[in-house]
């Protein structure tokens, strides 16, 4: 198992780790299987989406800001409600296959590390499978 450690910046924040996770995938080897990256956190997530465009993350962000508010009468006495819905939304795992030991992405994809409940210093594993 691979681990990222990731510092973010902001309250909510996508930060693209796909190089980071390519050089991982080069580095062990494996030439073709499977990736997963899985954030062990509970107010942070892990999704696949455009980067060539930076207004892309940006829309998201503001789009998952006005789907779930900050407050909006949670129960949660921590505070972050908001964080843990949208991380349950986004989920925390994602698969990408390798072929020819490279991560196999649509032209326009990118995985992003998501954070909704920053600033903080986080992790992200990574675990390969040759197949
Ligand atoms: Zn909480």
């Amino acid at each position: 198992m691979i681990q990222l450690t990731i510092r973010t910046t902001a309250r909510v924040e996508m930060i693209d780790i796909t190089d980071r996770v390519a050089a991982a995938v080069s580095e062990s080897g494996v030439k073709n299987g499977f990736c997963r990256v899985f954030v062990p956190h509970t107010t942070a997530a892990v999704t696949i989406n455009e980067n060539a465009d930076p207004d892309v993350p940006k829309d998201i962000l503001a789009a998952m800001d006005r789907i779930v508010p900050l407050s909006a009468g949670y129960r949660h006495a921590e505070g972050n409600a908001a964080a843990h819905i949208k991380a349950s939304l986004f989920g925390s795992s994602q698969t990408v296959l390798i072929e020819n030991g490279r991560l196999v992405l649509g032209t326009w994809q990118s995985l992003f590390f998501c954070e909704f409940d920053g600033p903080r210093t986080r992790k992200a594993l990574v675990k390969l499978t040759a197949c």
